[in-house]
């Protein structure tokens, strides 16, 4: 290989390198920094990030990747020099005085969104996200191909391929059976229980760990701790999770320990000889939910590993008061609620196409941010049959507009269709998967992931990784049969249909 490409490639790895201190500043941000930390910390943060931006729009990077346009290059190699070209692409085409006023202004309207959410002040929130939508309708003009959708530009930063039409269908499919499935198990004559008692916190933490562990998470390249909205952060040999602790429901500290186990192992597991290269992490937004959503639902919450897990929970807070099938039930029961991160395996698909359906047209200028209120609640009311009460529970729960993510939503409903097709190709391969679930040990599911899809990183593009990893054939929309299928029939044996 030229020595155009290792150029390239160790500039790069700086850069990763430096991209990965700045997740750590972060990470600390987020879980010990002391209060009075945060003017100085954000400075660091902005200074950090303005190198990174320059080594990415760098001219010599350009140079390289002119140079290496001719040479045929061997797969791995290919791979790379795609994400770097990309991260060039998109660190020239937007202004450095856009990318500036985005970074300001997102972080001072996340502010105003959390005082509007707590005052449930839509008015106070409208001029923010008019501020923020029209950045990043300015970031798509720059970013967007010749004929390339606007809200396309957007979504292929957090799913390179994915396509509004596309995913269009992939909602327009979802929708039916998702809300006929909700509709039988809400109206159906058995009900599972809800969860009752009291749970102390240590018994919570002890459990969380042992669930982790269980999951493959690798304690000598992670540490666990708390924070307000769980999150995982890093990648390679140092890959952090946080949780959260309600008394009262143990459920949330459990299954969010899971679902960020889902994104940690997934860059634990990624190849060795891609740390900190551009492909030395997950390959999108959408197939890392895969695998977090897999870890907590089709494997987390099917029946055999939710009896093992009502065994764990007895021996460590006492008798629950209901047997191992009813608590199959209560781990995975359908609540009428508002809240997308609060919504069952059925439902929560349901919120991400509504929130698609309207930040697409947003982006496209078709729905301004003064009619989004209405368009909400006639939205939530047409796909969930009642409107929400208040703004805090309707336009204002979710962080990720006031930020400026979006095309972000969709990739939720992304990783979930990934995960109903990854998890169908794994049963395949393992008829004793059940037995190892009863047990609390999913090894062989976790060795089958590692092996088809975490160890490439981001190599390759996720349709095609996808289609490779479960013997598919890349479409332009991802098939949600195999998630409906395992939807309908794990509900219907849980509500008796
Ligand atoms: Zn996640």
């Amino acid at each position: 290989m030229s020595g155009a490409y290792e150029a390239l490639l160790a500039h790069a790895r700086q850069t990763e390198a430096l991209a990965s201190a700045a997740g750590l500043l972060s990470w600390d941000q987020e879980t010990m920094m002391p209060r009075g930390g945060a003017a100085q910390r954000a400075e660091a943060m902005a200074a950090l990030e303005e190198v990174i931006h320059a080594r990415r729009a760098a001219p010599e990077v350009g140079d390289w990747l002119a140079g290496l346009q001719a040479e045929a290059l061997p797969p791995q190699a290919r791979g790379q020099v795609r994400l770097i070209a990309r991260a060039h692409a998109h660190a020239t085409r937007v202004p450095a005085r856009l990318a500036a006023e985005l970074a300001r202004t997102t972080s001072l309207a996340q502010g105003h969104w959390a005082e509007a959410r707590a005052a449930d002040d839509v008015a106070a929130f409208l001029p923010w996200l008019s501020r923020v939508l029209e950045l990043r309708r300015e970031e798509a003009a720059h970013l967007a191909r010749p004929g390339q959708d606007a809200y396309d530009a957007l979504l292929d930063l957090y799913e390179p391929g994915a396509t509004g039409a596309g995913l269009e269908e992939m909602f327009a499919a979802l929708r039916p059976r998702l809300v006929a499935l909700r509709d039988r198990a809400l109206g159906a004559a058995h009900q599972p229980a809800r969860l009752r008692g009291h749970f102390p916190a240590e018994g919570q933490m002890r459990l969380a760990r042992r669930l982790a562990e269980a999951f493959g998470y690798d304690w000598a390249r992670g540490r666990i701790d708390l924070a307000v909205h769980p999150f995982s952060s890093g990648s390679g040999a140092d890959v952090r999770i946080t949780t959260r602790v309600d008394e009262a429901d143990p459920f949330n500290c459990l299954y969010s320990t899971l679902h960020e186990v889902g994104h940690a192992t997934y860059e634990q597991a990624v190849s060795p000889e891609l740390a900190l290269t551009p492909a030395g992490q997950g390959a999108s937004m959408g197939v890392h939910e895969s695998q977090s959503r897999l870890y907590e639902n089709q494997l987390g919450r099917s029946a055999p590993f939710s009896a093992w897990l009502h065994g764990q929970m007895e021996a460590e807070f006492g008798p629950l008061g209901m047997d191992a099938e009813a608590f199959f039930g209560t781990v995975n029961r359908l609540e009428e609620g508002f809240i997308r991160t609060e919504a069952d395996e059925v439902q929560y698909n349901l919120h991400v196409a509504l929130r698609f359906g309207l930040e697409r047209e947003m982006v496209r200028g078709k729905l301004a941010p003064s009619d989004l209120e209405e368009a909400w609640n006639s939205a939530f009311a047409r796909d969930f049959g009642r409107r929400p009460p208040r703004p805090a529970l309707g336009m204002l729960q979710d962080v990720h507009w006031s930020v400026g993510l979006f095309g972000y939503f969709p990739t939720y409903s992304l990783g979930n269709v990934y995960a109903g097709l990854l998890h169908r190709a794994l049963r395949a391969d393992l008829p004793g998967l059940d037995a190892d679930l009863a047990e609390g040990r999913p090894a062989a599911a976790l060795d089958w992931l590692r092996e088809h899809l975490q160890r490439h990183g981001s190599l390759e593009e996720p349709a095609p990784l996808i289609a490779r990893a479960t013997g598919a054939a890349p479409q332009a929309a991802p098939d949600p049969g195999p998630l409906l299928d395992y939807l309908e029939a794990k509900f219907a044996a849980i509500y008796r249909l």
